[in-house]
């Protein structure tokens, strides 16, 4: 392991002003819980020139939910506070189960859902999810602030948009309002404590008619990042929320999947696995809008 500086700033503007340097210094990585970091570190994976801890910054601990506006998310939020937090459970139901999946009780006493999107892996558990409810991210830097949509956050295995420069604040879960359910599922070969071989999420909202008016479905460990299978959604779109119209979803969902086969699954399996995990995920929220 190569020595590395370390800091822990306790506002937003001490944080940016260490970040700002992250070119001239070398790679600056905010820490939260480290559950991907530490092990990265010590495997000699990532050499950081500078690590900087940002659970002491009170906007990165924000966890507020705003009437029409949303639910915004700090960075510093474990998953366990985050699946604690009523408002969760009641409108982000696949994040709840998927805060409840990653690694065990302790892992997710310190992991954070933002941990999760910024280190970017395709098997993320909590990243499907929040790919269906169109999440954004608050990112800030010297230069400011921007909000981008984690649907535009991902680029490839472990990278994404992030400037060196700049790191993850909160991020924002739109206010889906009345009628919407939503679901996680993976294939994992045991109970716990292994990665998604697939993860899906799905999500709905339906009309007074039954009808879907707003749907979401995304795929984890099928591509270099996480996918929206866009078939499927569109599928769904102004036809009556039913068993008949899901196993047709279903069996479109499969089109955006292009995984690899590795020791963990052939390409063929799971594309099958996510017909499966399609159909199941959105078959529980049929159950629940009945
Ligand atoms: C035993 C074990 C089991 C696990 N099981 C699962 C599992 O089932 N499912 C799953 O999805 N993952 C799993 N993981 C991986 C890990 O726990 C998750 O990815 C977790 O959500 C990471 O969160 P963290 O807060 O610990 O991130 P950290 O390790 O602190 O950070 C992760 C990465 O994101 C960067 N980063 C963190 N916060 C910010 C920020 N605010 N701004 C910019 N960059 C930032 C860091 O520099 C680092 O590169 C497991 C890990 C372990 C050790």
């Amino acid at each position: 392991m190569k020595p590395f500086d370390y800091f822990a700033p306790q506002s937003l503007d001490e944080a940016i002003s260490i970040f700002d340097s992250a070119n001239e210094v070398g790679d600056t990585r905010g820490l939260i819980g480290g559950s991907d970091l530490i092990d990265q570190v010590r495997n000699g994976r990532r050499e950081p020139a500078r690590v900087v801890n940002l659970k002491g910054i009170p906007e990165t601990n924000r966890l507020e939910w705003i009437e029409g506006d949303g639910l915004h998310l700090g960075s510093a939020v474990s998953c366990s506070t985050t699946a604690a937090f009523p408002k969760i459970k009641e409108r982000y139901f696949g994040l709840y189960q998927a805060c409840g999946l990653v690694g065990s009780i302790q892992i997710q006493n310190r992991a954070s859902v933002a941990g999760n999107v910024c280190n970017s892996t395709p098997s993320a558990d909590t990243v499907p999810s929040l790919l269906t409810y169109n999440a954004k991210a608050l990112l800030v830097s010297s230069k400011g602030e921007r909000i981008v949509e984690l649907n535009d956050f991902f680029t490839g295995p472990g990278r994404n948009i992030m400037e060196a420069n700049e790191f993850l604040v909160e991020i924002i879960l739109p206010d889906l309002g009345e009628n919407t359910y939503s679901r996680y599922q993976r294939f994992i070969p045991r109970n716990e404590m292994d990665i998604a071989v697939v993860g899906v999420a799905s999500y709905v909202k339906l009309d007074e008619d039954h009808k879907c008016i707003s749907s979401g479905i995304s795929l984890a460990s099928v591509a270099p990042t996480p996918v929206n299978a866009k078939d499927a959604e569109d599928f769904l779109i102004d036809k009556k929320f039913t068993q008949e119209n899901i196993e047709e979803a279903s069996n479109l969902a499969p089109n955006s999947a292009n995984p690899i086969s590795d020791v963990r699954g052939t390409s063929e399996y799971r594309k099958k696995l996510v017909k499966v995990l399609t159909s199941r995920t959105l078959s529980e929220c049929l159950e629940d809008s009945i």
